[in-house]
């Protein structure tokens, strides 16, 4: 009978100490020392042992048992610090490999520039505006004296979203809504999206940017008008550039006029390292934007008196002043989002 219980112990000893697994070592904990394990069919087997040894085996039962119950924990703790041992190498970080760089985005060109033309207007005193840019004919046309029979109105210029509403083509709605809400004196710029119903090719886009200004008050001059828009060009292009002013029309302003300025590409000169300047075809000069005293009609269509009150208008094309400004030779560039473009500013 001891031998027996002798060889039982050995086995499980012996299964034990091959155990690897925490499962495994349960499997065994059952198989011994279970409800129905033999260590335990062991103890249940005295009542049959004859009384005068049912001592002593007892004694040697309990023993094994107590061994066996030591060894399992003993394992256990064994396999579970090689478990951990495992993890912890699968986790570890080389520290020493180089780190994946992640690429930082940044901004559009003509958000730069839209950001340079604001902070270069309210360096000058000018507060920055904003409109709809869902617009009603009211606020894109009438408001700015706009004859009835205006080509713009037409639906081959103009995306009309219904009789009613139509994506704005200008920025200037937007010196309605505040002159309509507003007194003298004023010194705004708005910039903004503009639509035209025009097919996309290397100068023309149905989308495109602009920035609207108007100074009203008292004695507004065109002198004004010289000054501001010499200072702005100064500051964006450089001090080297020149300007020039055009008679020109426009429904909102009276007298008119297009400023002009050297480009800034060849500075002007037409060639760049000799060959001819892409940028003005070798002219040395670009049409920049339009502007002009804001017209009588308009005055009086916000309720102001043009007896008292006179003002100055223009109108930029964000996408122009930054194509003259990085030598970009097509409108479209702009909105391709291609990041060998994009990635150049
Ligand atoms: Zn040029």
């Amino acid at each position: 009978m001891i031998d027996q219980i002798k060889a039982l112990e050995d086995k499980a000893a012996k299964a034990l100490a091959e155990a690897t697994s925490k499962e495994h070592l349960e499997e065994l904990r059952v198989a011994f020392l279970g409800k129905k394990g033999e260590i335990t069919a062991l103890s249940r087997g005295m009542k049959d042992v004859a009384a005068e040894q049912r001592k002593e085996i007892g004694q040697v039962v309990n023993a094994v048992k107590e061994r066996i119950g030591a060894l399992l924990d003993e394992r256990l703790a064994v396999i579970a610090a090689k478990e951990r041992e495992a993890e912890l190498a699968a986790a570890r970080v080389d520290v020493t490999l180089p780190g994946r760089r992640r690429r930082l985005g940044h901004l559009s060109p003509l958000t730069q520039v839209e950001r340079e033309i604001n902070r270069i207007f309210q360096s000058l005193g000018f507060v920055i505006e904003l409109g709809p840019e869902v617009e009603t004919p009211h606020y894109n046309f009438d408001q700015l004296n706009f004859p009835p029979d205006h080509p713009a109105r037409d639906a081959q210029d103009t995306i009309f979203i219904d009789e009613g509403r139509l994506l704005r083509t200008h920025t200037s709605p937007v010196q309605i809504r505040v002159m309509e809400r507003t007194r003298p004196p004023i010194r705004m710029i708005a910039p903004g999206w503009v639509y035209r119903s025009d097919t996309l090719d290397a100068t023309h886009s149905p989308m495109f940017s602009q920035v609207e200004g108007l100074v009203v008050d008292d004695g507004i001059t065109f002198g004004d008008l010289f000054g501001v828009l010499n200072e702005f060009v100064h500051q964006f292009y450089g001090t080297n550039v020149k300007t020039r002013f055009r008679p020109s029309f426009f429904p909102f302003t009276e007298p008119s006029a297009e400023m002009d300025i050297t480009c800034p590409f060849c500075e002007g000169k037409g060639t760049v390292n000799g060959a001819r300047c892409r940028v003005c075809s070798g002219s040395g000069w670009k049409e920049l934007l339009g502007c002009g005293m804001v017209d009588e009609n308009v005055l009086k269509a916000v309720g102001y008196d043009p007896e008292h009150y006179t003002g100055f208008a223009f109108g930029i094309g964000i996408e122009r002043l930054t194509m003259f400004k990085y030598g970009v030779n097509e409108i479209r560039h702009f909105f391709e989002g291609d990041v060998r473009f994009i990635s150049q500013f």
